[in-house]
């Protein structure tokens, strides 16, 4: 303790601009070279787990391994599991999933937990919540990460600009989203986090104030923006947009560059430290592979070869000996590249996320049984329309209502959407429910899921599976 909270902070952003450097040089790498770093960095993770952690420790003990340690000996590790051994698996006996739970109540701003820790929180989307911590060191490798995803835009810290970053995201100090500019705001760009959950009246007035250069936030909100701006309310010219947290399609992409003459980047993360961007080529996201290491794996856990979509993403974290995240399981179903970028950057890259596994929805089958539906599907049919802003499936138990947010004077669709879907789900075998499509033009409460947009709902109880 004794030191200043600023000056802490401070001295977290002066380490964030030494492994910014260090990661710089990893983009220049060849695949080997950065390879290796992956797996000295892997051997040091899983050393220091399996002596530090008493989870990991005691299946060190129970299943007689002995280094070299290899990854695929380690237990594939979901969410709730994560959660229900989250007291053994951290590497220092002092954090208690209840007494961070408390901590978590309270905050406001950029706190450290114990004088050293900063804790995040998942969305829960996916209906369970995970809490992630980090250490200080381990906190300014995540700002080094987020000053890559800026320098990838185009921007460089200490520029005498400052250029402007808005990011729309999570109200809560609790997501990185919010918490990352937070803990950064001392300098190196002029940050500003707006809620998404906050109404878009009001977010268009300080929009209009705050003029950025960089405006980064959930697709869905970035298209409900680009609507203001072509009816006249919003004013604004950002130089660069960026989505981030869900799905940006193209024909919102096409809008993007269109209206505001910009340049898009789609930057995929996740709380426990994985993130990918978008390179200038715009070919796909590179994931950022001297920090993690993902594997893409279908439903058996088996892996899926590059070029093939994979049923899950099986996530190491390589800096995070705090709290390990080894082969933790996320529910994004992805295609990784096959071949190279011609960027030349030694990164895989991530072509195409198709949704998440749990907004599967399963419908009963022509032939009986049933049929399981993937996201993309719904998707296909309805990315084509390019008049609907956003949309959102809502499977009920003997039909599916599709709510689309749609810009008016677009001539009628409803017939049209529910007749292209109907063939779809018949070409999948699906024995067609009624489908009920709604026109609306206003947004639900985004306040559920931190301000994030759920586009596949399932109000019925999915366990036959
Ligand atoms: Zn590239």
């Amino acid at each position: 303790m004794g030191k200043p909270h600023r000056l802490r902070r401070l001295e977290d952003l002066a380490r964030a601009v030494a492994y910014r450097q260090a990661l710089i040089r990893h983009e220049y790498w060849s695949r080997t070279k950065l390879e290796e770093l992956q797996k000295r960095r892997l051997a040091e993770l899983l050393n220091w787990t399996t002596q530090r952690s008493p989870f990991y420790r005691e299946l060190c003990s129970r299943f007689r391994m002995s280094k070299p340690y290899a990854l695929q000996d380690f237990p594939i590790m979901n969410k709730k599991t994560y959660m229900e051994y989250f007291d053994e698996i951290v590497t220092d006996p002092r954090l208690r999933l209840s007494q961070l739970k408390e901590h978590m109540a309270h905050v406001a701003g950029d706190e450290y937990y114990l004088g050293e820790y900063r804790v995040l929180t998942t969305a829960g989307s996916s209906g369970q919540k995970t809490v992630i911590v980090f250490n200080r060191k381990e906190w300014s490798i995540q700002e080094a990460a987020s000053m890559r995803i800026a320098s990838m835009m185009g921007v460089i810290p200490f520029s005498t600009r400052r250029p402007k970053i808005v990011t729309i995201g999570s109200p809560s100090p609790l997501h990185d989203s919010y918490r990352l500019p937070l803990s950064m705001d001392i300098g190196l760009y002029r940050y500003h986090v707006l809620p998404a959950t906050a109404p878009i009246d009001e977010l268009v007035q300080r929009l209009n104030l705050l003029q950025p250069y960089i405006l980064r936030g959930f697709p869905s909100m970035l298209g409900l923006l680009v609507t203001e701006q072509l009816q006249g309310r919003l004013h604004i010219s950002p130089c660069i947009v960026a989505g981030g947290g869900e799905p940006l399609s193209k024909e919102l992409r096409k809008q993007l560059q269109a209206v505001w003459q910009s340049s898009v980047f789609d930057i995929y993360g996740t709380q426990e430290g994985l993130r990918a961007m978008e390179c200038n080529l715009g070919e796909g996201m590179h994931i950022f592979e001297d920090l993690g290491i993902v594997e893409v794996v279908d439903e058996d856990n088996c892996p899926v070869p590059d070029g093939n979509l994979g049923h899950k993403i099986l996530f190491t974290s390589l800096f995070s000996f705090t709290q390990p995240v080894i082969r933790y399981e996320i529910s994004d179903m992805m295609v990784l590249a096959a071949e190279p970028c011609s960027c030349g950057l030694p990164f895989r890259r991530i072509l195409a996320i198709n949704g998440r596994n749990d907004d599967v929805l399963y419908l009963p089958g022509r032939k009986g049984g049933q049929v399981a539906v993937h996201p993309v599907h719904f998707w296909d049919v309805l990315e084509s329309f390019a008049s609907i802003r956003q949309y959102q499936v809502v499977h009920e138990a003997d039909s599916i209502c599709l709510r689309l947010m749609f810009e008016k004077g677009n001539g009628d669709i409803v017939c049209s959407v529910r007749e292209q879907l109907t063939q779809k789900l018949h070409s999948l075998g699906v024995r067609c429910p009624s489908i009920h499509v709604e026109l609306v033009t206003t947004l639900e409460d985004r306040s559920r899921n931190m301000g994030k947009w759920k586009n596949i709902v399932s109000n019925v109880n999915q366990a036959v599976r």
